[in-house]
């Protein structure tokens, strides 16, 4: 059967996922005959949050050709090293996340075997001490990664912190700068084909009526193509993750500028605070069945380092997925394919998947249903693998301090996870799952930190006669202490590589 190339696409929404979707498309299509239109109402908005992320983004921007310092001014950007959890497994407690090593293996043992051996015999430092990452996030320091990988400096990789309605601005003159026609319109009414259901036009308060072979739904929570016009369903996972709330505001940084998100746990939920160049930005999760909105803001605002820059943002949210993301002739992307809770930042790196996902299996118009259902399969396994990561953050808890925590700590996690923390707690073990965006360091990271402390270790491990393990622990103790106190300020390294916003 001859191909019959698809020629017009249409992108619903012009939010971080929109915008993402139209630079990526219009870059990597770009040898193509493809009309790219993106439709937005200026009326409705965006959610106006979503600023920290996952290395994954270098990628995306290397990709279109982003200049990294010009893209940071111009965002207002900060460098992330990972994400401080305070509070988490009991009041009090601190470890950070980070995007990188903790220790390196010895004699083919994984480090994490070797420090939970000394934990249970002689006692020894927290394992952050063995992680560059962690040492430089905690003395607020940064420096770009080492290609060399016999340097202590390659142990780690970074994000960013960024301003999401400048990405999104950024997004949007590089794509219009290659041809994606930008529509300024609330859409309507959906029309759909009377035989196949498949949607074809779309029409606008300004009187427009848009069709295209492909849409693209990025229109947020509404899922107003996805959902609204196609019904594809949803999955409800708040039985697990049960925050379903959320209300943000910006304030002004009141010290040091610290290269790290730090997510604080709270009676129902948490707050997050991500410093970007010229403001912090601050917010509250939380769960409506134990706390107020009332309540939960005055949390927020109380726990503020400075007065507010802006009213109060409110969102409302239900955690899970949508049962397809593609169907027929719509894929959903952002917001509007799902919703998992931005506890580690894993929101903007799902959309970059999707897009990558898209390209991957690029339909034409004989609509190959296999391409759609591989598509979906791969993306629902990204979802639960996410989903799994987060849960394991409330399940791993000894608080019983709230209703709140008392519900998380003891609900049922899927089947999936319950084995994956049964093998770590046992032997030290991380159980890989096959497709995921989360590596052993963050599940061991998040184990550890939340008192998972393994019962046994790897008798391969007892080799080392304890003396000298200790000698070449300390060493690597000492060379992350130095290695980061070698660094330049985070500030000072924005300013150094002219990334700083004028
Ligand atoms: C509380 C919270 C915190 C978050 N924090 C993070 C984070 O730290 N890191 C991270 O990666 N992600 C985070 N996210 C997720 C992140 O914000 C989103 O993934 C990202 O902003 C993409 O949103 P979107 O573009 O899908 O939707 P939106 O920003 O809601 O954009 C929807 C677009 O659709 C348009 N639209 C809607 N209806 C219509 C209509 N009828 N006609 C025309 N246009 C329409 C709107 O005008 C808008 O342009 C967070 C989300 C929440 C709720």
């Amino acid at each position: 059967m001859p191909n019959r190339p698809i020629e017009n696409i249409v992108i619903v929404g012009g939010g971080t996922a929109g915008w993402m979707t139209a630079a990526a498309l219009s870059h990597m299509l770009s040898g193509q005959k493809f009309a790219i239109q993106l439709i937005e109402s200026e009326e409705i908005g965006t959610v106006g949050v979503g600023e920290a992320t996952v290395p994954h983004i270098r990628f995306f921007n290397q990709k279109l050709g982003f200049n990294e310092a010009d893209f940071m001014a111009k965002t207002k950007a900060t460098f992330k090293l990972g994400i401080e959890f305070c509070n988490w497994g009991r009041k009090g407690d601190s470890y950070i996340h980070p995007f990188g090593a903790f220790g390196e293996s010895i004699g083919g043992v994984a480090f994490h075997q070797h420090w939970s051996r000394m934990h249970r015999s002689t006692g020894i430092y927290p394992i952050e001490e063995y992680s560059l990452p962690v040492m430089a996030a905690r003395a607020g320091r940064f420096a770009y990664p080492s290609a060399d990988p016999d340097s202590l400096l390659s142990t780690y990789s970074y994000a960013f912190q960024f301003d999401a309605g400048l990405y999104a601005k950024y997004l949007r003159s590089y794509a219009e700068a290659r041809g994606v026609k930008r529509i300024e319109g609330k859409i309507t009414d959906v029309a759909l084909e009377s035989e196949s259901g498949f949607v074809q036009s779309v029409q606008t308060n300004q009187g427009d009526s848009i069709s295209a072979d492909l849409f693209i739904d990025c229109s947020g929570f509404r899922g107003l193509l996805i959902e609204g016009a196609l019904q594809t369903g949803y999955d409800n996972w708040q039985h697990w993750l049960p925050c379903d709330r959320a209300v943000a505001v910006p304030c002004s940084i009141a010290g040091p500028l610290t290269p790290y998100t730090r997510a604080t746990a709270q009676d129902a939920g948490w707050i997050w605070r991500i410093p970007l160049q010229h403001r912090v930005g601050n917010g509250h999760v939380y769960c409506s069945n134990y706390i107020s909105d009332d309540a939960a803001a005055t949390a927020l605002l109380g726990q503020l380092e400075s007065a507010p820059l802006a009213a109060l943002n409110q969102l409302r949210f239900v955690t899970g997925k949508r049962r397809k993301q593609w169907s027929k002739n719509v894929v959903a992307m952002g917001l509007s394919a799902g919703f998992l809770e931005p506890l580690e930042s894993t929101s903007i790196h799902l959309i970059q998947l999707a897009i990558g996902r898209l390209l991957e299996f690029f339909p034409d118009k004989s609509w190959d249903p296999a391409l759609a259902s591989e598509y979906n399969r791969l993306m629902d396994l990204e979802y639960e693998r996410v989903r799994d990561f987060l849960i394991l953050h409330y399940h791993a808890t000894e608080r019983d301090d709230t209703p709140f925590w008392n519900y998380v700590r003891t609900m049922p996690v899927p089947d999936t996870l319950e084995h994956k923390i049964e093998m770590f707690r046992e032997r030290g073990i991380v159980v890989n799952y096959r497709d995921g965006m989360f590596l052993d360091a963050s599940w061991i990271a998040v184990y550890l930190g939340q008192r998972i402390i393994p019962q046994n270790n790897d008798p391969l491990g007892n080799a080392i006669a304890e003396a000298d393990l200790q000698v070449q622990l300390e060493r690597l103790r000492s060379d992350c202490r130095a290695a980061a106190e070698g660094l330049s300020s985070h500030a000072d390294f924005i300013r150094q590589i002219g990334a700083h916003a004028h």
